[in-house]
């Protein structure tokens, strides 16, 4: 590995399948003075299968501000550092941002090891375009906050891509086929690449009988993705408000005006300047 000293390699590993890393991921882990990883009791099997006695430290959401410092201490004086994540891409619905912005920051070189992630893997088999997508990851907890955020998703026309924890899978179906219709289709992804691996295509209204039928499919790891709207969406200010508030908290400017104007099909300039007024206040 060239020129490894003082850089933070960003790496991605298996979702499930052990196979599922690349030959320049384990080749990096091997190599680095340390690998930072989510839960070090949870990567433990992954490397003590590959061979890999590299120390690990714990980087997770609750010490990530802590270690980072530290860390880069340690890249600053010449050491080579490896962030993993329990599963798939760090940084995607996972710690790992705070590392990388200080790294930069710090002007120290951020090498990415790319590879698996839940959400490429499902969008890769559902069929649906990908030209054009959303990651918005988790949905909101609460049924309020959950039914606003898909409301303001609804026009959208990109395909739209979820995570959701088993015990909340069914509220999140009902809320999606309630909120976007029960004919939109969407592909649940079920504990992609392993034993009981399962990609359902179906529609909205019928995805939760599917898994209400039963107990095996609400185990497991779920990925949702759900095609695009057809229709482009009202054309009521109040809406654009709504969706780009809703994406500007998870995108940038930039970004969330692109897909809102994707979305709304009003004028670019316009929703850029509404997307202004509502950063600055
Ligand atoms: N960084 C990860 C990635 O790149 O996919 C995601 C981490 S996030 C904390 C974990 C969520 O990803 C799970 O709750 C589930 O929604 C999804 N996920 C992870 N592995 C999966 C799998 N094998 N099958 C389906 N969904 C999965």
């Amino acid at each position: 590995m060239a020129q490894s000293s003082g850089t933070l390699f960003v790496v991605a590993t298996p979702i499930g399948h052990r196979e599922d890393i690349s030959a320049r991921a384990l080749e990096t882990l091997r190599k680095v003075d340390v690998i930072a990883a989510e839960d070090t009791r949870n990567s433990g099997p992954l490397m003590h299968h590959y061979g890999i006695h590299t120390p690990l430290v714990p980087l997770h959401e609750h010490n990530e501000r802590s270690i980072t410092a530290s860390l880069i201490q340690k890249m600053e004086s010449g050491l080579s550092v490896a962030l993993i994540s329990d599963a798939g891409t760090p940084a995607i619905s996972d710690p790992g941002a705070i590392l990388v912005d200080s790294a930069l920051t710090h002007g120290l070189r951020v090498v990415p090891v790319p590879g698996p992630s839940a959400l490429t893997a499902l969008l890769s088999v559902s069929g649906f375009s990908a030209r054009q997508f959303l990651f918005y990851g988790f949905l909101p907890i609460k049924a309020g906050a959950r039914s606003r955020a898909l409301e303001a998703l609804k026009g959208l026309q990109a395909t739209l891509v979820l995570y959701e924890a088993p015990h909340r899978i069914q509220d999140c179906l009902a809320a999606l086929a309630q909120v976007l219709g029960g004919e939109r289709r969407v592909v649940i992804g079920r504990e992609l690449t392993k034993l009981f691996e399962t990609v359902h295509r179906t529609t909205l209204a019928e995805a939760l009988l599917w898994v209400d039928a039963d107990p095996n499919h609400q185990r497991g790891e779920f990925v949702l993705a759900v095609e695009g709207a057809t229709q482009p969406a009202e054309t009521d200010p109040a809406r654009h408000d709504a969706l780009l508030l809703a994406l500007l908290e998870k995108l940038s400017l930039g970004d969330a005006v692109r897909i809102a104007t994707q979305a709304t099909g009003a004028g670019r300039k316009l929703l850029y300047e509404r997307a202004l007024k509502l950063t600055q206040g």
